[in-house]
């Protein structure tokens, strides 16, 4: 007699059942389309290319996939073999079989043994734009079609908020002759209602590949936020001719020839001579670099450098780091700037040891009335220049000359290395001495000659800067087309002269002006809650900043009442036509709430 069995036998959990099938036809097969549970590879194929049409920005863009229960990581090969280089692949599985296989095949790639569903699974490591489940659920074996549900849905609803975009899986359809009772077959209207659950009306499903399943996609909602700034640097392909000449060379840094290249370039493209450029590794170490190469270390009699309020916190940090005392000076409500003639006769010009004129939001300053205003003074300027790039190329002659100028190449400027900038000055003297302020104060020897730092560039910053030169006219004429389109979708809003950008500011930035720091608040907070993402550049001012509150100022009227009204919009190289045309109508909106907020106009005056 066999032994009855007085126990309920335990069964594993569903998830471990499925993953036993897997392993056995992978011992039994191999890495094969039937070891996989496929028919063929020819339909594994048509699965793959099915999968992949969930990039929405087609299988080009720059995107991280997660292929859930890849096995194999054959689907990695299916994209290398179409050579998708922009598609970053992460292959997740529980099977350490598999994956043993995936991982011989593809060193190089990121596989992540995780069993998702297990309730202390760490799935950070899984995070990426698109996920794909190709396979997972489309063999039940010998569970229960209420159980192959459950770990479908439990699946979805634990890795969806690790997935920024979407996500698509494959399941058996029930518009068939007859269904294998092995398979998983699933309605339609019941994957829409789970999708729909997750995603709202973006929702896909598609059945017209000619195989007896479907395939589900769910999109998060258009609506997420869109960003204020998104940098768009040279992608690794264009930067790797001149990372094999760093290998070449063994050249990191110390003026090697990346850099010296990218000075000399630069020069040329300004039409400038080649000794006129001093790179530097961020824009406020080009500002130390030019304020010790032409005002040196503060000083006990002159001890004040004059700056605007109006300013990035960059521009004081530099001027202290150097010793001086910031003393903040108002702008010009016009230029925003600062404004040379009216510093002649302020009564602190005596303390001054350096003035920081800076370029508002890239608007270029002008050399010529510093340039007068140096002279008739004997103070030192050094012109903070930061995001003025793509302005000063438009008319070299008024913006360059011998008082050196400062530009940041930050990732957030419109010619951008990373971290980097650059000092500009027709004076090859000011060049020089600004290349051993930013390099140990080393002139001719290995003896520290002067006050300095080091702020030299990197090769690997000019490998950057170079693929950014190299792109330029096509990163500009992207900005501008953006800048045009919305100027478009502003006027069409009614709100044409609220906007301001290119050619008064850098092409990288956007504003929307507000009237008054009322009407700017509550734009701020329509936008907000229009999921648009703006931006104070410059905050409130300096004197607003916890650590620069305790500076000494001049009355800073203008300031307070510009600072708050310039609201920065979402801005990039690529920014969509949709994406500027849901900033324009969220303006429009913000206007008309900020209208509503306001009182009401009299209708006849009051008696
Ligand atoms: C960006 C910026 C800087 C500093 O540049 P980094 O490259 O970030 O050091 C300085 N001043 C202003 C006005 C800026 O906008």
């Amino acid at each position: 007699m066999l032994p009855v069995r007085t126990m309920p036998l335990e069964l594993p959990r569903a998830e471990d059942r499925l993953l036993g099938w897997y392993d056995r036809g992978l011992a039994e097969f191999g890495d094969t389309a039937q070891g996989a549970h496929w028919p063929n590879e020819h339909d594994r194929r048509t699965r793959f290319e099915v999968m992949l049409d969930v990039i929405e920005e087609g299988p080009d863009a720059s995107v991280v996939l997660c292929d859930l229960g890849c096995g194999t990581g054959e689907l990695l090969a299916h994209i290398r073999d179409r050579g998708l280089q922009q598609v970053a692949y992460i292959g997740v599985d529980r099977s350490a079989r598999a994956l043993a296989y995936a991982r011989e095949k593809f060193p190089d790639a990121a596989f992540v043994e995780v069993d998702v569903t297990a309730p202390d699974a760490d799935l950070r490591p899984i995070a990426c734009d698109y996920l794909v489940a190709n396979g997972l659920f489309t063999g039940k074996f010998d569970l229960s079609h209420d159980e192959m549900w459950a770990f479908l849905v439990a699946t979805i609803e634990r890795v969806w908020p690790y997935v920024r975009r979407g996500l698509a899986f494959n399941v058996m359809s029930k518009v068939v002759d007859w269904e294998r009772p092995d398979l998983f077959h699933l309605p339609m209207d019941e994957a829409a209602q789970l999708l729909h659950r997750l995603a709202g009306r973006r929702v896909r499903l598609r059945a017209d590949y000619g195989l007896y399943e479907y395939t589900s996609f769910a999109y998060r909602p258009l609506a997420a936020n869109v960003p204020v700034l998104r940098p768009l640097l040279p992608k690794a392909d264009r930067l790797v001719p001149y990372l094999r000449r760093i290998d070449a060379t063994r050249i990191y840094s110390n003026h090697g020839p990346l850099s010296v290249e990218l000075e000399t370039r630069l020069a040329t493209y300004l039409g400038l001579p080649a000794e006129s450029v001093a790179c530097a590794s961020s824009g406020t170490a080009a500002l130390v670099g030019a304020i010790l190469a032409t005002a040196g270390r503060a000083r006990d009699e002159r001890p004040l450098a004059f700056l605007p309020a109006f300013t990035f916190a960059a521009t004081a940090g530099a001027a202290e780091a150097c010793g001086y005392r910031p003393y903040l000076l108002d702008v010009d409500a016009e230029s925003w700037m600062l404004d040379p003639r009216r510093l002649l006769d302020h009564p602190m010009l005596a303390q001054a040891g350096l003035v920081i004129p800076v370029s508002p939001f890239g608007r270029p300053v002008a050399q010529q009335p510093w340039q007068a205003f140096h002279e008739g003074t004997g103070v030192p300027v050094v012109i903070d220049g930061a995001a003025s790039f793509d302005r000063i190329e438009e008319a070299p002659a008024d913006f360059l000359g011998p008082l050196p100028l400062a530009l940041s190449f930050h990732a957030t400027k419109g010619f951008a290395t990373g971290e980097g900038g650059a000092v500009l000055s027709s004076s090859a003297e000011v060049v020089s001495r600004v290349v051993g302020a930013l390099n140990f104060g080393f002139y001719r020897a290995r003896d520290a000659e002067a006050a300095a730092i080091n702020g030299k560039m990197s090769e690997y910053h000019a490998a950057v800067g170079l693929a950014e030169l190299d792109g330029w006219a096509r990163k500009r004429a992207a900005l501008q087309a953006v800048v045009a389109r919305y100027r478009l979708h502003m006027e069409k809003a009614g709100l044409g002269e609220r906007f301001v950008g290119a050619p008064v500011t850098s092409l990288v930035y956007a504003f929307h002006r507000c009237r008054d720091a009322k009407e700017a608040q509550q734009m701020e907070s329509g936008l907000e809650t229009q999921g648009v993402d703006t931006r104070l550049w410059y905050g409130l001012g300096l004197h607003r900043q916890t650590y620069y509150a305790r500076l000494p100022r001049d009355g800073l009227a203008v300031t307070d009442a510009l600072a708050p009204c310039l609201i920065g919009l979402p801005m990039a190289p690529d920014l969509a036509d949709a994406q500027i045309a849901r900033v324009a109508a969220a303006c429009q909106q913000g206007m008309k709430t900020s209208n509503a907020r306001l009182p009401r106009p009299r209708s006849k005056p009051p008696r």
